[in-house]
């Protein structure tokens, strides 16, 4: 029996590389993926790759976001599993001395008020249903500071990680679980964008991290995998760090 054989998994940034990784895991244990992205193209060519749906949804427009899990539900039957994962990386100088408020206020629109509406949009179809799991992409930099200056960055996943305890405990009696995960540094476009601009940043993470590398996107996918899941049925308002021991060390 697949893990996730009848279950509909929403996932968003699943056109980016740990939301393509992890559709991709889900769909090969049974889910049927509705991948969510403003990148047509991407997205797009994950629901090929999964034989699920895609959507086309700005993650911080409250009327998209509410009528994407209602198509969810009505196209598709059920929203059992919500990957809240589409993100942005810190502006160019994110330093307090230095962010702009406009940017600051970006960061937390894509990283944390996008979150804050797909779970206030997914959970009364998984109240309904009496069950649900959601897992919020936060990052290893909420629970002990990058050490680069991204204050805004460090902030909105600081703020994920509150919203996902506090769902986690208020919903916890109605079946549905709620979970941070925080990735370390991880192989993606958004790490590499980063790095390009910064190169000896790369570097400087990299000493940091115990397992000595980065990570890649299907270990991040595996370890969603499993907090979506049954096996993870006593697992919720939890921070599941994912981050090579970065955190650790
Ligand atoms: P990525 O840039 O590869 O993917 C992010 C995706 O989100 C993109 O496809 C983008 O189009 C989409 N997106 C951005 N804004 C959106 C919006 N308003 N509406 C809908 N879609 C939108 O990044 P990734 O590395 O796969 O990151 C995924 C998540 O993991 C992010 O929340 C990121 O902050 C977090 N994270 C990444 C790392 C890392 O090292 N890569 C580490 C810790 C946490």
């Amino acid at each position: 029996m697949q893990r996730f054989q009848d279950r509909v998994a929403v996932i968003t940034g699943a056109a980016g590389g740990i939301g393509r990784a992890t559709a991709l895991r889900l769909s090969e244990e049974g889910a049927t993926v509705v991948a969510v992205d403003l990148d047509e193209e991407g997205g797009k060519s994950v629901a090929e790759a999964t034989g699920g749906g895609f959507i086309r949804a700005d993650v911080t427009d409250e009327a998209a976001v509410e009528a994407l899990f209602a198509r969810v539900k009505a196209e598709y039957g059920s929203v059992d599993v919500a990957f809240n994962n589409a993100g942005i990386s810190p502006p160019d100088d994110d330093s307090i001395l230095t962010t702009s408020l406009d940017a600051w206020r970006r960061v937390q629109e894509v990283n944390l008020t996008s979150v804050y509406l797909c779970c206030k949009y997914a959970l009364p179809h998984m109240r309904a249903q009496g069950k649900g799991a959601i897992v919020n992409t936060a990052s290893f930099v909420a629970t002990m500071g990058a050490a680069t200056s991204q204050v805004s960055y460090t902030a909105s996943k600081g703020g994920v990680l509150a919203l996902s305890r506090e769902l986690g405990v208020q919903f916890a009696r109605e079946g549905i679980r709620v979970n941070a995960l925080s990735p370390g540094p991880v192989d993606t476009p958004l790490l590499r964008e980063l790095f390009a601009k910064d190169p000896e940043r790369a570097a400087r993470r990299l000493v940091h991290v115990p397992l000595g590398r980065f990570a890649d996107a299907t270990e991040i996918a595996a370890a969603v995998a499993f907090l979506a899941s049954d096996d993870a049925s006593f697992v919720t308002a939890s921070n599941f760090l994912v981050d090579g021991g970065i955190s650790g060390a």
